[in-house]
């Protein structure tokens, strides 16, 4: 069993219907909830977060745009859960994911490159590193 970070961005946690839809789809996955969230990010968590990209042209928006409103983190457990979550997500680049994985999560529902629905973490260590930044009472060991 692994476990990995994800997130709902505050594009999707906006309308009711996608939360709903994105819970329900964790559940068909096979997914446990180990930790569920929803919080606000101050623009400093977000920089903090995010500090591999800074200095990335998409940077500022993204870091706007990730403490603009509510979003919901889940910590998940799976067998190969990193994996599983990256490929419901689909690509990061809404018109990749549109064009090659049109049922993904972001295939149907991202808006932009920035608004993109979802965030999951792309290794075990980042799994453990976003796992502790989200959630750091939560025990990994
Ligand atoms: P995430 O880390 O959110 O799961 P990812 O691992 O697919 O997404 P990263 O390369 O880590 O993609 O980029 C982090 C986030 O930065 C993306 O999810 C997206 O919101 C934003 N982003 C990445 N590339 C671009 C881009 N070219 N233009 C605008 N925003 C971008
Ligand atoms: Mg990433």
């Amino acid at each position: 069993l692994q476990l990995t970070l994800a997130v709902i961005k505050p594009d999707a946690v906006a309308h009711p219907l996608m939360l709903q839809a994105l819970h329900q789809k964790i559940l068909e996955n096979d997914f446990a909830i180990i930790r569920c969230k929803d919080l606000v990010w101050r623009k400093q968590d977000s920089e903090r977060f995010y500090a591999e990209h800074s200095g990335r042209f998409f940077y500022q928006r993204l870091v706007e745009f990730m403490s603009s409103g509510q979003m919901r983190a889940y910590i998940l457990a799976r067998d190969d859960a990193i994996r599983h979550w990256r490929e419901l997500m689909g690509p990061t680049k809404v018109f990749r994911a549109r064009y090659t994985s049109p049922s993904s999560i972001r295939g149907q529902f991202g808006l932009t490159d920035t608004r993109n629905t979802t965030h999951g973490s792309d290794s075990v260590e980042s799994a453990q590193r976003e796992i502790a930044f989200f959630f750091p009472d939560f025990c990994v060991e």
